[in-house]
């Protein structure tokens, strides 16, 4: 008996999207059938590799692909798993598929003159991107269950779907289209050859096409089993995209076998963009497994630490048990010995590119830098390994495009230098500018910019490298007395204000600012600028502690703006003029308007300040008083 239902919402705006866009490149819905075919035989396989009761078990596990010019259709045939009535209604007739839902998702927020044409390209739309070219699609699947019943689902797209009782004798699926009248090209052998050939050369199983069923029309090879000397480049690019659907070319590949402690095989990719497309094709991040070829999970998070999820590729392994998922002390050893090689080959692959190929490093570091920055702070165990990846912005030539790391910049030391220095800011620009650069630049110290909002967390875990301990800039307690030299002609040309005058100034200071400090005393560092902002807490951890709220204001949270003590420059003509009013007018108010705007330009220096434009009127003011005649 024929039941008629109707598609779920969603699916019918989908199906009307597909069956009017003029995408020009309708043949990928050749790649999605048969990426479906590929995945239910490899589910078949496993089932029976773990199940005596499977339907058909000798059954060769392939796909076919026939033409009938007299019918105008192209049946797609598998040998794989199969549905069942509930099943084929559950996954033929709703959108279980993230890369659908994020497509009407992106067209919802595209720009207007954004068609649906130019965005389709960028998703994986799956089983339906075939009313694309169909007028009319019938399935016919029988499942691997010895007791099931053959059922037939029908659609001309549209917002209905039938499904009724069907007889097939032999297991899998079977997808019979009706071609659309300007779709006949894909009955023609060459055109489906050149489609396979491009998008699905690498299917696991073989594709035979018409009667032919002794020379599959795809190569099949497991290329990660391949002799990496035989694999080219664009063969390599293209696994990369059957595998994600990523269009652009991967930034580095990774392939590597081993036998010991385990054997196994593997090609890792590092992604060129973290763009969302990317997720949106593979659902999860995750690696595939294979055991002796066979599929056994298709994201496995075991495999690599979370640091490097954004890692893709393929692991097939000669030794693991297919069960790997059922917990066994055994399996676990073996994922844990595998998690150790690969982690090892990404990151000592990394280093190296670092070292030797900056511009491809860089390339990665700009897309994942946040991912090895989290591994830094989460896993101290892998930090040796991981702070050589970490590239800064520096003073060295104070460029937002130029990166330098910690290795660099121990290089660079200069003489009686110890330490590490680096200014937290938030971007580049602010970093630049710091007034705490000032005494590193006299003394031709290089500092590092933290200029990234994940760099803050650094120093909870990253306080040294290779003996150098790191410093922030604006610690209170920096003396730079014996490093470096300083530059004379950098040097302040004015005498400093005389001890009993600053000592008025900074009581004056203190009155007037009150709490929102926790001191005002005289720098021993500043240069060129007036005053700027430290922390006393030097001590350890309290480091990173100091910089959370820009973590939190980063994640929205609520944050409390850290008090800090003001430092004064001595030497400045400012302080100068503000030590002298005070002596001959200190009822004057336009004294403690300029020491509000001391401080506050320096919390916006700091990138702390709460509300700038409250500025606006007391500046306003100090203007009108330095203008009057
Ligand atoms: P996806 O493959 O991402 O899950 P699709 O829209 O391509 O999404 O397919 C939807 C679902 O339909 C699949 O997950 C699978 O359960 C089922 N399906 C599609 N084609 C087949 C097939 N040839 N054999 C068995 N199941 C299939
Ligand atoms: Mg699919």
């Amino acid at each position: 008996m024929t039941q008629t239902h109707t598609f779920q919402a969603e699916t019918q705006q989908l199906l009307d999207i597909l069956i009017h866009s003029l995408y020009t490149e309708r043949e990928i819905f050749l790649r999605e059938l048969i990426s479906n075919a590929s995945d239910a035989l490899n589910r078949v396989q496993f089932e029976q590799l773990t199940n005596a009761n499977v339907l058909d078990a000798g059954a060769e596990l392939a796909i076919e692909l026939h033409v009938d010019e007299a019918a105008g259709t192209l049946t797609v045939v598998d040998t794989g798993i199969g549905m069942t009535e509930e099943e084929i209604i559950a996954n033929l007739g709703t959108i279980a598929r993230s890369g659908a839902k994020q497509f009407l998702q992106a067209l919802k927020d595209a720009p207007p003159n954004e068609t649906a044409t130019n965005i389709i390209g960028q998703f994986g739309v799956g089983f339906y991107s075939v009313f694309m070219v169909a007028d009319k699609v019938r399935v016919v699947s029988r499942s691997y269950r010895p007791d099931a019943q053959a059922v037939a689902w029908e659609s001309s797209g549209g917002t209905t779907y039938t499904v009724a009782p069907a007889d097939k004798t032999t297991r899998g699926t079977e997808i019979i289209i009706t071609l659309k009248e300007d779709a006949k090209e894909f009955l023609q052998a060459w055109r489906l050859r050149e489609i396979v050939k491009k998008h699905s050369d690498f299917i696991a199983f073989p594709i035979y096409l018409g009667d032919d069923s002794e020379t599959p029309i795809n190569q099949q090879t497991a290329i990660w089993r391949k002799s990496p000397k035989e694999v080219s480049k664009e063969e390599y690019t293209q696994f990369y995209r059957m595998l994600t659907m990523d269009f652009n070319e991967p930034t580095h590949v990774i392939h590597m076998r081993a036998d010991v402690p385990m054997q196994f095989y593997a090609v890792l990719y590092i992604p060129a963009s973290s763009q969302q497309t990317l997720f949106s094709l593979r659902k999860e991040p995750g690696l595939q497994l294979y055991a002796r070829k066979v599929l056994i999970d298709d994201y496995n998070k075991q495999l690599l630490p979370e640091y490097l999820q954004f890692v893709q590729g393929v692991v097939d392994s000669e030794d693991l048990p297919l069960n790997v998922s059922r917990e066994s002390v055994k399996a676990d050893r073996m994922m844990a010995n595998l998690k150790n090689s690969l982690t090892k080959k990404v990151i000592s692959e990394l280093k190296r590119l670092a070292e030797n190929e900056r511009e491809t490093y860089l390339k990665v570091h700009d897309a994942w830098a946040r991912y090895l920055k989290q591994g830094v702070v989460v896993a101290p165990q892998d930090k040796d390994d991981l702070q050589d990846l970490l590239f800064f912005n520096s003073s060295h030539d104070d460029s937002p495009t130029s990166w330098h790391n910690l290795a660099d910049y121990v290089r660079r030391m200069v003489e009686g230098q110890s330490e590490i220095y680096y200014v937290v800011a938030d971007d580049f620009t602010s970093a630049s500018r710091s007034p705490h650069l000032d005494a590193f630049r006299a003394r031709g110290i290089e500092v590092l910019y933290f200029c990234d909002p994940v760099d803050a967390l650094l120093p909870m875990q990253l306080t040294e490298y290779k003996g150098h301990k790191l410093r922030a800039v604006d610690d209170a307690e920096l003396d730079l007395k014996d490093v470096g030299k300083l530059d004379e002609t950098a040097a302040p040309a004015q005498e400093a204000v005389a001890s009993d005058a600053m000592d008025a100034l900074i009581a004056r200071f203190k009155t007037v600012l009150g709490e929102r400090v926790a001191g005002v005393q005289v720098s021993k560092t500043l240069v060129g600028s007036v005053a700027r902002l430290v922390s006393k807490e030097g001590a350890n951890g309290s480091n990173a502690r100091r910089h959370m709220f820009r973590i939190n204001r980063l994640l929205d949270k609520d944050y409390e703006l850290p008090i800090k003590t003001l430092e004064l420059n001595p030497h400045h003509a400012l302080i100068h003029n503000l030590a002298h009013k005070l002596a001959q007018s200190p009822d004057d108010t336009l004294l403690d308007s300029i020491i509000e705007q001391v401080f506050e330009t320096a919390l916006l220096q700091e990138g702390i300040h709460p509300d700038p434009a409250s500025m606006a009127e007391r500046l306003t003011r100090i203007m009108t008083a330095a203008t009057s005649t």
